[in-house]
């Protein structure tokens, strides 16, 4: 922790000791009456940590003043006379504009004020003030918009109040009220516990005050940075513990069977890559332990991750238990089962399939109770209450980043129930995910990578195009492919026509395409069609039926038709990197050359889709998205909220290993007995939010 600024400024001297704790009610705030109390209650600020932890969202800099000769659009803070003021009520809406002008020296502004008609009298002529806000261009003109404004004299008596926090709004308290709050606190700092082991003690109080009553910057970064830090080293470190908290439970120990797995891989219709090969090794030596698996397979679109799969059930059929195989649609639940029953039916192993749409669900749920059923290939329609096994000692889930944390712990709690011990767990993504966040969002899992394609793939040519250069350049290859047999993807974005927006619909592009390609078999795909419609679709296109598939992104994930190699994405703009890359996917499955044609009507590509242009690599592009967007709704975890950071960012990778480091090293104390987490208790209830997150078992 040696890196981290250590609390050089100081917290007042401890005062007498107050007899206050973290978890204390806000009400134990001396000067926080009921009234205050209630309204920070009902701004989800409940304890005194809660407030503690509730940052200015930014802060007002008195210190540096800009000219009015120098001024620029964005955020300024002046000094200046204010005169001219006048009040206006609209027409629209009885909205009422208060218009001045400010004047320094050098120069003189416009200042609008919205519906704060008071404003007009606030203000003495004679007298200087700070005012902050935003200068930008309105309603044809410069202006400065509804500035905050302080009397000249008052700021410069209190040199302190220079740089001043700015709270956001909350449970109908001002940023005033936040300010008033704190100020009663200021003397009170010292009594936050320290929170992590080996760090400068006094550090997260410091952190803590500096953040509050910041005189410059640098106090602001110092104090985020230390937060930042903390926030880490908990999630971190929670993830750590839920590893050693898995290995303690108890799973089917499932024997590996060299002979038995040898016979199988005779049987496939291609050689397994390296990267398969040692993935399905590691997968089996997990089983074979008393602790469960906690694995992640991670490998790029077609990097062939369900074959992988059906190795780890084909174990598991073989000593006669149960796998469940979760995928997030029917399409593709429906598109395993078939395979992977292709695959092992030879083998005697009985596979079923459980969707919604699955007819006689009572008689098959039973057979599944019995044991019949060695595999079982389903939708969240296996995550009902009545869907019970004999023996299921393996769950795989297919698409994991699809899931939230709530299903997947509802398929494990039923497995727990129905064998008393823990399933082994296999998720499989094609979400590359960055080194460093793996780390951090993940760093409870043992982590397999496809990190190889199988041999003969050859990379698919994406190309931008422009609304106006398709039928130059776009309709004549289609021409070509349709020639060859060759089937087609088309992408668009909507379901039905919007006269509002110019956006591709699929029903309107099926019609248009009907017309330029009389000869072709088109047909559409939406997520609104019944899934026995949808099913029928699909399959009819896997079978080579029909020539152009018209579809939503409802074939985004894990669809194999590898005859398909062609995709057109319309407005292509209109998604994220990580889907572009998963909806290209579905091409270039088979050992044909595969292209994928972006439609674009802006002027100038954005940065993702010419980082698609240049690269197939999912681990590039993941990258580069994390550089282009943050983290954002990427990765599966990050989806469901909980796991939203509020002071770290996922792309410090530096700041990241530090706490990792950090994390590890306090994590080994509690391999060794006596040591446990509750003799750290800040830690203890710190952390309790981060354990729900990636525990799985
Ligand atoms: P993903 O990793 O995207 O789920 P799939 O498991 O659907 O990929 O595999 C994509 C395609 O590659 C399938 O047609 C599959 O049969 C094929 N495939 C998988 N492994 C190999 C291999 N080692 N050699 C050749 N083709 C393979
Ligand atoms: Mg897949």
């Amino acid at each position: 922790m040696k890196t981290l600024p250590s609390g050089a400024r100081a917290i007042p001297e401890q005062r007498p000791k107050i007899s206050m704790t973290l978890s204390d009610s806000v009400e134990h705030i001396k000067g926080v009456g009921p009234k205050t109390a209630a309204s920070l209650e009902k701004a989800g600020l409940k304890t005194v940590k809660d407030l503690l932890y509730f940052l200015p969202r930014t802060y007002e800099n008195f210190t540096e003043t800009t000219q009015l000769s120098e001024i620029q659009p964005g955020k300024v803070v002046i000094k200046g006379k204010i005169s001219d003021l006048t009040t206006k009520r609209t027409s629209r809406r009885n909205l009422t504009i208060t218009e001045g002008v400010i004047r320094d020296t050098t120069d003189a502004i416009r200042v609008v004020w919205f519906n704060q008609p008071y404003r007009a009298n606030q203000f003495d002529p004679t007298k200087d003030y700070y005012f902050s806000g935003t200068y930008d261009f309105n309603r044809g003109r410069y202006q400065l918009t509804s500035p905050k404004a302080q009397l000249a004299s008052d700021v410069e008596k209190k040199p302190a109040s220079n740089f001043r926090p700015i709270y956001s709004s909350k449970g109908g308290l001002k940023s005033e009220n936040f300010q008033k709050i704190f100020e009663t606190l200021r003397p009170e700092f010292s009594f936050i516990p320290d929170l992590l082991p080996d760090a400068t003690p006094g550090a997260r109080a410091d952190a803590l005050f500096k953040a509050h009553f910041a005189e410059s910057e640098a106090d602001v970064a110092s104090a985020r940075n230390y937060l930042a830090y903390e926030e880490l080293f908990e999630l971190i470190l929670a993830a750590k513990l839920n590893k050693l908290e898995n290995q303690k439970l108890q799973a089917t120990q499932v024997p590996f069977s060299p002979e038995k797995i040898r016979a199988l891989v005779r049987k496939l219709p291609f050689r397994l890559t390296n990267a398969q090969r040692k993935a399905a090794f590691e997968i089996f030596k997990d089983l074979e332990k008393p602790a469960p698996m906690n694995r992640l397979l991670q490998g790029d679109v077609g990097a062939g991750k369900t074959v992988v799969a059906a190795l780890a059930a084909f174990a598991v059929a073989s000593d006669k238990k149960q796998t469940a195989l979760l995928a997030p649609t029917a399409i593709l639940a429906t598109q395993h089962a078939e395979s992977l029953n292709r695959l092992l039916a030879p083998f005697g192993i009985k596979t079923a399939l459980l969707t919604g749409a699955t007819k006689h669900k009572p008689e098959l749920k039973q057979r599944i109770k019995n044991g019949e059923v060695d595999l079982v290939i389903g939708t969240h329609a296996l995550l009902t209450d009545d869907t019970e096994f004999k023996h299921l000692a393996l769950c795989i889930i297919d698409e994991q980043h699809r899931f939230g944390v709530n299903q997947r712990q509802k398929l494990l709690t039923k497995t727990v129930e129905s064998s008393g011990k823990a399933p082994h767990l296999l998720m499989m993504t094609a979400t590359p995910i960055p080194r460093s966040l793996q780390l951090a969002v993940f760093g409870d899992l043992d982590v397999s990578i496809l990190n190889e394609l199988p041999a003969g793939r050859q990379p698919i040519k994406t190309t931008i195009l422009s609304e106006v250069n398709l039928s130059d350049l776009l309709y004549p290859k289609i021409r070509e492919f349709l020639a060859e047999h060759q089937q087609i993807y088309w992408i668009c974005k909507a379901i039905d026509d919007n006269p509002a927006t110019e956006t591709k619909s699929v029903k309107k592009q099926t019609e248009k395409l009907k017309t330029l390609f009389r000869t072709a078999r088109v047909e559409f795909l939406h997520g609104r069609m019944k899934p026995e419609e949808k099913d029928s679709i699909m399959t009819a296109f896997s079978e080579g039926k029909i020539d152009i598939l018209v579809s939503t992104t409802v074939v985004e994930v894990g669809v194999n038709v590898p005859n398909a190699n062609l995709m057109v994405i319309e407005d292509a703009e209109g998604y994220g990197l990580a889907q572009l890359h998963q909806l290209r996917g579905r091409v270039g499955r088979g050992s044909h050359v595969a292209f994928c044609y972006l439609v674009t009507s802006a002027e100038e590509p954005s940065r993702r889709l010419k980082e698609l242009e240049r690269s197939t690599d999912g681990f590039y592009l993941a990258e580069a998205d994390l550089k282009l967007r943050g983290p954002g709704e990427i990765y599966g975890a990050l989806q469901h909220g909980a796991m939203s950071l509020r002071f770290a960012s996922l792309t410090d990778s530096r700041l990241i290993s530090l706490a990792s480091r950090e994390a590890k090293k306090f994590a080994t104390l509690f391999a060794k007995a006596p040591t446990t987490l509750d003799d750290f208790p800040e830690l203890k209830s710190s952390i309790k939010k981060y354990q729900q997150l990636t525990t799985l078992n």
